[in-house]
């Protein structure tokens, strides 16, 4: 009997859950299912859906190492997999269909009626964790409620780890070749445009050589600094791992084992920059259990209920300045443009243009998370809508509504000699470094950018405004 293998967000050979188990049953296929239409509602733009496809040629080439056939399949929407998955296992005789699990509403709804469906065809059908250490609700407050808020979560979460659920699994040993009697695959058509692919090679080797740059030669490497530089764009102080975690080319397991190895062992001691990079890690994990655990996120909702009357402003204009980095303000142009070109933006700057929307122009926030996952190669929409209501004060472990970051102040602090700007705003590129955070109007007459579109004073008042006027009991 075969196993299917239904890959997801988990594309990878090694230390893979559920291809793991299938393959000491016996001889597995994997299968893709490219859900386009679904995906495109969800918000997902061509760089991420490229990077996916090319994530899965990568992992049907190491498949095929090993003997594995990897056959894709494109389904419309989620509500089309069941139908496709127990037509396959049909057509290719497997008696058992293995998978890992997703967080997000609309995934958990699709898995369940795959579950179903499986039941009622008498597959055998086993849906394993693997993206997490803990299935949500497995971690809970004293109360027995999901936390939403990060820090004792993170406390329960390091209290709870253990070496078992931090096990690194290997990959499948090569499998007798196996005779398809199934129609051949279909690759899909998409996307018609992207950034350019060689800014992300994808794949389990890109991946890991990825890790290697930000952890080989520790203490001689960008680690061991993470704690200091990981706010400073112009340095390549981060991992740049997201794109990869999200769609699993890497797990989090072999992120923390390759930390271990070198912190002695522990994730929550030793030294402060791996620390600080696992907590990182433990970010991702919180905001895919607050996906499952306060679901009205999956469905555009505030997370903070009462800050859904707030009134936000309908400023197509000023929505477009931001999307095209011509605000005025050069470290969050610089910033949109980055994420315009590469796909991927610098955490810092996630967080300044996300507070610079949701505050200086009192944009609905929703408008932005969706500009970046537009965009974004490593959009993921756990992360993505928890940053954003973060950085707009309506989520978990908000930002308090006053605290409104300063984008010049930013600037001068994260970014000091001008270089990031420099790189992306070429239009200021000849001025003196510490001209750059701020061009004064006479600069910028010889310079072809805009003076900025906003008072940085009136802006903040405005906001701090709109948020006091909320009643709390709403
Ligand atoms: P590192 O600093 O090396 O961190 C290691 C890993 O930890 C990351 O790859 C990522 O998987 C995880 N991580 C780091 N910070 C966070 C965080 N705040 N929340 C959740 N996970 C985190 N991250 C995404 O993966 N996808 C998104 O769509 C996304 N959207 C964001 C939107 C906003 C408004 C904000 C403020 C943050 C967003 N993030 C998102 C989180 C964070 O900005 C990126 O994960 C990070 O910049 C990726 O760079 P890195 O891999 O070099 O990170």
């Amino acid at each position: 009997p075969v196993t299917l293998v239904w890959f997801r967000s988990d594309l990878r050979i090694h230390d893979n859950t559920a291809l793991y188990h299938a393959a000491r049953r016996g001889p597995v296929i994997g299968v893709f299912l490219h859900a386009e239409q679904q995906w495109r509602e969800h918000g997902h733009g061509d760089n991420k859906l490229d990077f996916l496809c090319r994530g899965v040629e990568a992992l049907g080439e190491a498949l095929a190492e090993r003997n594995i056939p990897l056959i894709q399949r494109q389904v419309p929407r989620f509500d089309d997999a069941p139908q496709a998955l127990m037509a396959l296992a049909e057509e290719l005789g497997a008696d058992a269909l293995y998978f890992n699990r997703e967080y997000p509403l609309d995934e958990v709804k699709r898995d369940q009626a795959v579950l179903a469906q499986a039941e009622h065809s008498g597959l055998e059908a086993r849906a394993l964790r693997d993206a997490v250490a803990f299935s949500p609700g497995e971690l809970l407050t004293g109360k027995g409620d999901y936390y939403g808020v990060f820090t004792p979560f993170a406390k329960a979460w390091h209290k709870a780890i253990s070496a078992e659920r931090l096990e690194v699994l290997d990959p499948p040993e090569r499998q007798a070749p196996l005779e398809l009697s199934s129609s051949a695959s279909q690759r899909p058509d998409y996307p018609n445009k992207s950034v350019d692919g060689r800014h992300w090679p994808a794949g389990e080797e890109a991946a890991s050589d990825r890790l290697s740059r930000f952890l080989r030669g520790f203490p001689d490497s960008p680690a061991k600094r993470y704690k200091e530089q990981r706010d400073f764009p112009a340095r390549r102080g981060t991992s740049e791992l997201s794109p990869y975690l999200a769609l699993g080319m890497i797990s989090w397991r072999q992120c923390m084992q390759a930390v271990m190895a070198i912190n002695d062992g522990s994730l929550s001691d030793g030294d402060a920059g791996l620390t600080a990079w696992v907590s990182e890690l433990v970010w991702r994990e919180f905001y895919q259990h607050v996906a499952t655990g306060f679901p009205r996120v999956c469905r555009h909702r505030a997370f903070q209920r009462h800050t859904e009357a707030l009134d936000w402003r309908d400023a197509p204009e000023d929505l477009a300045a931001w999307c095209e980095g011509r605000t005025g303000y050069p470290l969050v142009d610089a910033a949109m443009r980055q994420l315009v070109a590469t796909g991927w933006m610098h955490n810092r700057l996630r967080m300044v243009t996300a507070m610079f929307l949701s505050k200086h122009l009192l944009i609905d926030w929703r408008r932005g998370e969706r500009f970046f996952l537009e965009h974004l190669v490593d959009g993921e929409f756990a992360a993505n809508n928890g940053g954003w209501q973060w950085a707009a004060s309506t989520g978990t472990d908000a930002a308090p509504y006053f605290r409104i970051f300063n984008p010049t102040t930013q600037s001068e602090r994260f970014d000091p000699e001008g270089e990031f700007i420099a790189r992306w705003v070429p239009e200021l590129a000849s001025l003196a470094p510490k001209k750059r955070h701020a061009p004064t109007r006479d600069l910028l007459t010889d310079l072809d950018y805009p003076a900025p579109i906003v008072d940085h004073r009136a802006a903040r008042e405005r906001a701090l405004d709109a948020f006091k006027s909320l009643s709390k009991d709403a």
